[in-house]
């Protein structure tokens, strides 16, 4: 529990820093200390991380390969001087990412966060194309800047109704409350293409920059389309000329268990992805990667100070080595299906979980008024609450607010699955309305 120390730092966090920026729980957590999928806060209580910063942390915390890798960058004494100089381990990163991307002789730039890499997206899309038109997917999220609030179609996370681009929202993954009601995967990816024609018909001039799309929605709750819905989309926007950019920002690094990107699940080849999170492990580093044609299409420069620094790409070169050496991806999918099969046990029982849903180590449940399917945010609060008063961090998301959302490090170990299990069956109990 917090002292009057922390107290403090409470107050003055809410006196100095803006009232939007929210933090979780009742008490809010100062972590201090990690190691593997463990942290541990300033009162000395640990807790196993599902949530992992929001899925910052791929392989977990205080990895020696990591840490080696970087400390020998800081022994150097450069930890950054410009990126108007050649900078080896920028290209060294940019040629693994560009060859695992598939996309043919692909290009890679780097920022410093997934909201720079969706803005740097945008740009290059719109003068592409010469068009500030952009097809998003409802319930999206794709950063804090101007453009990507633009297109961000959750309005929890919308923080400006002004807009750069033209946006136009398409349907998406989150089939539990679908407006077509529930069909079947080939009846559904039908109608969200006939729902796209309609979109592109009625709302633009036809001449569309790009879609923008998260394979799996982060924020919006982790809602799963039907493997096949973006190979639909493709088709469509093909006719177009419109371009397709996959924000993996959540779904990349093998983090679905099935492929080691998201949109790959589709069968499709996007012309743009971006990234970020999961490749620093708690580094900052974010980018994008793209057809040679559409990364090259700007004629003035364009430089970020400190995007691919030798620190961050110290740090990313050995994390994506890590992921690859140890097949981490292989470990997602057999870790998840575990943890999702409890999880599916667990909401046999409690009328309060409505959906339980994902892909890998990416899953999330979603809670409602027993009886019905009317959201219920209590619930999700309150279990992040409960987990957390038994050593568990997790999640929270959705459109409603009513998700808790699972993602913990990559490298995670079978015996951590059911620990996070136990915890999370005791705390969906301790909810008014849960069954143990
Ligand atoms: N895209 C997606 C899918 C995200 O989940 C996020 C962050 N939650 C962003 C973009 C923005 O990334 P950042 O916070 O690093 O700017």
């Amino acid at each position: 529990m917090a002292d009057l120390e922390q107290n403090q730092l409470i107050d003055r966090h809410r006196a100095v820093l803006p009232s939007w920026l929210a933090l979780y729980y009742d008490e809010p957590i100062e972590l201090v200390r990690a190691e593997g999928r463990r942290v541990t806060d300033s009162t000395g209580a640990t807790y196993l991380d599902f949530f992992a910063g929001i899925l910052t942390n791929a392989i977990g915390y205080d990895v020696a390969e990591i840490s080696d890798a970087i400390r020998r960058q800081l022994d150097t004494g450069v930890l950054h001087t410009s990126t108007l100089y050649l900078i080896r381990g920028q290209v060294e990163l940019a040629e693994k990412i560009a060859k695992l991307s598939g996309i043919p002789d692909a290009k890679v730039f780097f920022t410093n966060s997934g909201t720079e890499a969706n803005e740097t997206a945008l740009m290059l899309a719109t003068q592409f194309r010469r068009s500030n038109q952009v097809l998003a997917i409802r319930n999206s999220y794709h950063g804090r800047a101007f453009a990507t609030v633009g297109i961000t179609g959750n309005r929890g996370w919308s923080a400006s109704s002004l807009s750069p681009v033209k946006v136009s929202y398409a349907q998406g993954g989150y089939r539990y409350r679908s407006p077509f009601g529930q069909l079947s995967d080939v009846d559904y990816i039908r109608a969200c293409a006939d729902d796209l024609r309609e979109v592109l018909q009625t709302t633009t001039s036809g001449d569309v920059a790009c879609m923008i799309a998260e394979p799996i929605q982060g924020v919006g709750g982790f809602c799963v389309p039907p493997d096949g819905l973006f190979k639909a989309y493709k088709e469509i926007l093909d006719e177009y000329g419109i371009l397709l950019v996959s924000d993996e920002v959540q779904t990349g690094w093998g983090r679905t268990g099935e492929h080691f990107w998201g949109m790959q699940a589709h069968g499709v080849m996007p012309d743009m992805m971006t990234f970020a999170k999961g490749l620093g492990n708690g580094l900052a580093i974010g980018g994008l990667v793209a057809r040679p044609d559409v990364m090259d299409c700007l004629t003035a420069n364009s430089i970020s100070t400190f995007g691919g620094n030798p620190v961050a790409t110290a740090g990313a070169n050995a994390v994506l080595d890590y992921i690859l050496d140890n097949d981490l991806q292989a470990n997602a999918a057999k870790l998840g299906l575990r943890l999702s099969e409890g999880l599916h046990d667990i909401a046999t029982r409690n009328p309060l979980v409505g959906d339980v849903r994902g892909k890998g180590l990416m899953i999330g449940i979603e809670f409602v008024v027993p009886g019905g399917k009317d959201p219920n945010p209590k619930a999700a609060v309150r279990v992040l609450e409960e987990t957390r008063a038994r050593g568990l961090l997790v999640g929270k998301g959705g459109l409603h607010n009513n998700v808790i959302r699972l993602a913990p490090p990559m490298t995670l170990t079978e015996d951590e699955v059911d620990e996070a299990l136990d915890v999370l069956g005791e705390s969906i109990a301790a909810v008014p309305g849960g069954v143990s």
